[in-house]
This record gives C-alpha cells, sequence and structure tokens, in this order.
C-alpha cells in the first residue's frame, strides 16, 4: 500500500552561477512557496526558463537549494537509497533514460538489484507483471522488447511502472506528457489521477494549460522563479487575479466559445484592496488557498522586490 508524504517548499531559492569566470549568478527560482498533500496533484506551471525543472531537481535532490527551506514529511531532502524508494522523478524524454543497446526491461532489473534483492525470479516477475499492467500496458507486448521498438507512451510508462515498484510516496513528473501523442497523454493522465487516488503526492510540471492543469487540485504559477499566483485550481483559473496568469488562459483555444479576452488588469493585488500578506514569496492573500503577487504594473507604487 502506498503512503504519502507531504511536500512543503518554503521560499525556496536557486542561484546558479553564470560564466566562466564565476562573475554573475542567475537566481532562477525566486522565494517559492507551496506544499503538496498526499493524494494530492499539484500543477506547476510556466513558461520555458521559468524555473520549473530546477524546483522538480532540488525536490529530487539532484539540485541542491540556495535558500529557504524544502521538506518531505518535515524532513529535508536526503539523496539516497531510502530517499529514492519513496521519491521519484518522470521526465520529458522518456528515450534519454533507456540505453538502446539493452532492452527495455533493464530498468526493472536495476531496481530489482538495488531495492528488492531478497525477491526470487518468480515472484519479481510477477510484481513487474503487475505494475506493467497497472500503467495499462500489455506485458507480452512490452516486455523482452528493446526501446527502438516501443513507442514513446509505452516507454513513459514503464518509467512509471518501474516508479511503482518502489514504495513510492511522491512523484516528480516533469513535462511528461509533451512527447505524448493525445490518446496517449490521456492514458497518462488516466494514470497519474489512479496514483493519486492511491494516496501518493505528485507534482504535475507543464509549460501550458492542459488537461493535467484540470487534474491538479491545487496549481502554481510560476514567472521568471517567482510564483506569480497560486491556490486551488478552480480559483486560480476561474478567477485569475494575476495578468500573466490571463495570459495563460487567453492563450488556451476554446472549442465552441468565441474568444473572449481577458479584461485588462488596471491595479495588481495591493491596489485592489488585496492587502494581506501570506509571508511567503511577497504574495496577497485573495481569498482562501488563493494566493497573488503584486503585477508591478508600472501604475503600481507597491512593487514587491
Ligand atoms: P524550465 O524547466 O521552466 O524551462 P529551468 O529550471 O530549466 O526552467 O531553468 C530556469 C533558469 O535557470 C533558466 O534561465 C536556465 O537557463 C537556468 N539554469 C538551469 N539549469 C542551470 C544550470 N545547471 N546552470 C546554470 N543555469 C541553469
Ligand atoms: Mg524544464
Amino acid at each position: 500500500m502506498l503512503e504519502g508524504m507531504m511536500l512543503t517548499l518554503d521560499r525556496v531559492t536557486k542561484t546558479y552561477r553564470a560564466g566562466a569566470f564565476g562573475g554573475g549568478s542567475v537566481t532562477a527560482v525566486d522565494r517559492v512557496s507551496f506544499d503538496a498533500a498526499p493524494g494530492e496533484v499539484v500543477s506547476l506551471i510556466g513558461e520555458s526558463g521559468s524555473g520549473k525543472s530546477t524546483i522538480g531537481r532540488m525536490i529530487l535532490g539532484l539540485t541542491q537549494i540556495s535558500g529557504g527551506s524544502l521538506t518531505l514529511d518535515g524532513a529535508p531532502v536526503r539523496p539516497g537509497k531510502d530517499f529514492y524508494r519513496r521519491v521519484q522523478g518522470v521526465f520529458q524524454d522518456p528515450f534519454s533514460c533507456y540505453n538502446p543497446v539493452f532492452k527495455a526491461d533493464r530498468v526493472f532489473a536495476m531496481i530489482r538489484r538495488a531495492y528488492h534483492p531478497g525477491v526470487g525470479d518468480r515472484e519479481w516477475a510477477e510484481r513487474v507483471e503487475k505494475a506493467v499492467r497497472d500503467v495499462r500496458l500489455d506485458p507480452g507486448q512490452v516486455l523482452g522488447r528493446y526501446p527502438h521498438q516501443l513507442s514513446g507512451g509505452q516507454l513513459q510508462r514503464l518509467l512509471i511502472a518501474r516508479a511503482l515498484l518502489l514504495d513510492l510516496s511522491f512523484l516528480v513528473a516533469d513535462e511528461i506528457t509533451s512527447m505524448l501523442d493525445a490518446s496517449t497523454r490521456i492514458d497518462v493522465l488516466n494514470l497519474l489521477a489512479g496514483l493519486k487516488e492511491r494516496g501518493l503526492g505528485v507534482l504535475y510540471i507543464t509549460h501550458d494549460l492542459s488537461l493535467g492543469t484540470y487534474l491538479a487540485e491545487r496549481t502554481v504559477v510560476l514567472r521568471r522563479g517567482r510564483v506569480v499566483e497560486r491556490g486551488d485550481t478552480q480559483k486560480v483559473f476561474g478567477n485569475p487575479l494575476h495578468p500573466y496568469t490571463r495570459t495563460l488562459l487567453a492563450a488556451v483555444p476554446r472549442l465552441n466559445t468565441p474568444w473572449d479576452p481577458p479584461e485588462p488588469v488596471e491595479h495588481c493585488a495591493y491596489h485592489r484592496g488585496i492587502t494581506e500578506p501570506d509571508g511567503g514569496g511577497g504574495l496577497y492573500r485573495a481569498e482562501e488557498d488563493h494566493f497573488v503577487a503584486c503585477a508591478g504594473l508600472p501604475d503600481c507604487g507597491r512593487i514587491t522586490a
């Protein structure tokens, strides 16, 4: 049985050193705060370069944080065997995770060697088949094949199956559907919905508003390393307060509805009287579980630095 973990980011910052001579630095992630409860999908949305993958990699312990605090069930990320048993990432390009020389199921053998050395052959084969069926693949069709004999969607789902063979509690899914065709994308999203029902926490990273966004209970909108708006998905997209969130929504083509440009935002949240600071990353609380940053428009005297 799976048991989720509570992920908490509190003003998490990442500064990369830039340039070969140690001169400048780039703040890729700037005081980002949000959390994800077990059994919850949180979507992290922002354009390319906004810092999404950096956040994913910090959660996975692949990149060190420069400031703030990042905890899973109250404990700081400590990469190692015990950690990766419970926290895993699946990334955009499934092909890069496989060695073309070896059969795709080698990714399962590696898990067995590292985490389940005591499990016998027969029992292991049963577990693998179950995990493969859990991701809605036919073991007979995918096991024993080489990566080039499988589609991107099949490889992606095998990676999720591999994660299921661990005592997984939290999954970072970084743009996992962008390489998939529409029908496979829906399969993978259904799979994430299933994980959530089993109690896992999922961070669903995406660069555009897509079906996955609607799967998420909560949404974090990231722009240039900062959270501009976050909270309950229905509130953030039903009542978007930041001009950037409105721009994202306006970019989504909707069927059967005439295009309706969002009303221009005249004032930032501060000037609309939403002044209760949330305390994390300079956001204001607009309503229950809905926070927004100052838009910093030219006429705004309250630009949060
Ligand atoms: P996203 O996933 O939203 O496209 P990234 O987290 O990959 O964004 O990148 C955010 C910013 O950090 C970008 O400006 C990128 O160039 C920079 N960056 C990412 N990784 C590194 C690195 N290892 N060294 C220096 N800068 C990096
Ligand atoms: Mg990325």
